[in-house]
């Protein structure tokens, strides 16, 4: 019994497949409204079972009202001479998110305010968005803007602004209890691969897997939204199911190189920040803990004072400690397989954990039972794992008092959640262990 849920020839496969899923996504022009998060979803929900929401421009969403929807069919400058030097179709990230249109001729001072690059990566495109602004511009690669002559030019943004919608795709899969873990990824980044598309690919893998558990003990939700506007949305129309979120996690940035980073829940101690706590300490690999912080993903909406949820976030490098964050080499080169599919076999042993980190009470707590005539010592004679049981019976037979779950054992003997859930899986089949109902889950 172990935390791997994949042979390593299992997770080069996973992994190759959720890199082609990014290669799949990562062309379409995606925002946090219009066709291209549309087309997004649709390809999304054509490999699970995916509802999509519309949610009509003007709506309220909390504090926000949901902006009008953004579509694009071409943006181009052109020199005097009529060469593109500027061009949407070459890259996505050469326009301003959110960009009104424009049709004019002018001169370079009258464009360049209008033109980003980043000096320091010269070579790089930037990625700039103006949801909430109204504005326009083009991002394009330093050493291009460098190149830029005195003269006239035709500048052409072909967009529209106008009343439509705000999709978001939801996929709900029901376990036994209508308690609920949730994960969350954003799905508003045009072509950028890490800073979005890792998150979409291990999340899409991380319910192929759950279809096929046998048994849910929660009832999971997934949601790939736009950034922010998104989860506000989501939030504001799901105020009954919050009460019954347990646990749950942000999935961004999970396939860069760098070491697997959990950032805490706003509460910080809660079961998932101990899940993830553990299974990074198992896993063996260098990895970092760190608080919340109200600034990242939308973790920092779930964590909201209001709604207070117990949702962290997993990631690898976090954003804007790459150089490549927001930028055209945030590419498909940066995402690996490799980390894909270490990211997925880390959250899927958070789930794992989750579902069986349940509290038990020893049938026969005055004094040790003896094992022998119990059956536990032929029952664990069968096991391939008796090594890794073995030392975790007397902690579990010790502890399981009703109050203390399996997690609480692994922490306080120092063995992993594994060896202590097949240790009670053993005491449970000789009935030496009745399964306790849990605690009456606390929500304010
Ligand atoms: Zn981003």
């Amino acid at each position: 019994m172990t935390w791997e849920f994949a042979t390593p020839a299992q997770l080069n496969e996973l992994g190759e497949r959720m890199h082609g899923l990014v290669r799949e996504l990562y062309p379409i022009c995606r925002s946090i409204t219009g066709p291209g998060l549309r087309q997004t979803l649709a390809l999304l929900a054509a490999q699970i079972p995916l509802v999509q929401h519309e949610v009509a421009s003007g709506s309220e969403a909390l504090d926000w009202i949901v902006p009008p929807e953004w579509s694009i069919r071409d943006a181009y400058v052109k020199d005097s001479s009529g060469r593109h030097i500027i061009d949407f179709q070459a890259h996505n990230l050469h326009v301003v998110q959110y960009s009104q249109p424009v049709s004019a001729r002018m001169s370079l001072a009258d464009l360049r305010p209008h033109l980003h690059s980043l000096p320091e990566h010269p070579s790089w495109i930037p990625y700039r968005t103006s949801y909430y602004e109204l504005a326009w511009g083009f991002c394009l690669a330093h050493q291009q803007l460098e190149q830029l002559r005195e003269g006239e030019y035709e500048v052409r943004i072909d967009s529209e602004l106008s009343p439509g919608s705000l999709s978001y795709g939801e996929v709900i899969l029901p376990g036994e209890t209508a308690d609920e873990v949730l994960f969350s990824s954003h799905v508003c980044h045009p072509s950028l691969a890490n800073d979005n598309l890792s998150g979409v690919a291990v999340a899409v893998e991380l319910i192929r897997w759950l279809q096929q558990r046998p048994r849910r003990r929660y009832t999971y939700r997934f949601i790939f939204a736009p950034g922010t506007i998104g989860a506000l949305v989501w939030l504001s129309r799901n105020r009954e199911t919050l009460a019954r979120i347990q646990a749950g996690l942000v999935l961004t940035l999970l396939g860069d190189a760098g070491p697997s980073t959990y950032k805490q829940t706003r509460r910080g101690n809660t079961e998932v920040d101990r899940a993830a706590a553990h299974v990074l300490e198992i896993a063996g690999a260098p990895h970092a803990i760190r608080g919340f912080s109200p600034t990242g993903y939308d973790e920092r909406q779930y964590g909201s004072p209001g709604f207070d949820l117990p949702v962290g976030c997993l990631m690898r490098t976090p954003h804007a400690e790459y150089p490549e964050y927001h930028t055209s080499a945030d590419d498909l080169n940066l995402v690996r397989p490799a980390s894909l599919a270490d990211s997925w076999q880390k959250a899927a042993a958070i789930v794992d954990l989750l579902e069986r980190n349940v509290r038990y009470r020893n049938e026969c707590p005055y004094g040790e039972p003896q094992l022998g005539r119990r059956g536990v010592f032929a029952a664990l004679a069968e096991r391939s794992d008796k090594q890794q049981v073995q030392p975790a019976i007397p902690w579990v037979l010790n502890l399981s008092d009703g109050q203390h779950s399996l997690l609480d054992i692994a922490e306080r003997s120092k063995l992993n959640f594994w060896q202590v859930a097949g240790a009670a899986d053993l005491l449970a089949g000789q009935g030496l262990l009745t399964r306790v109902a849990d605690p009456a889950r606390d929500f304010s």
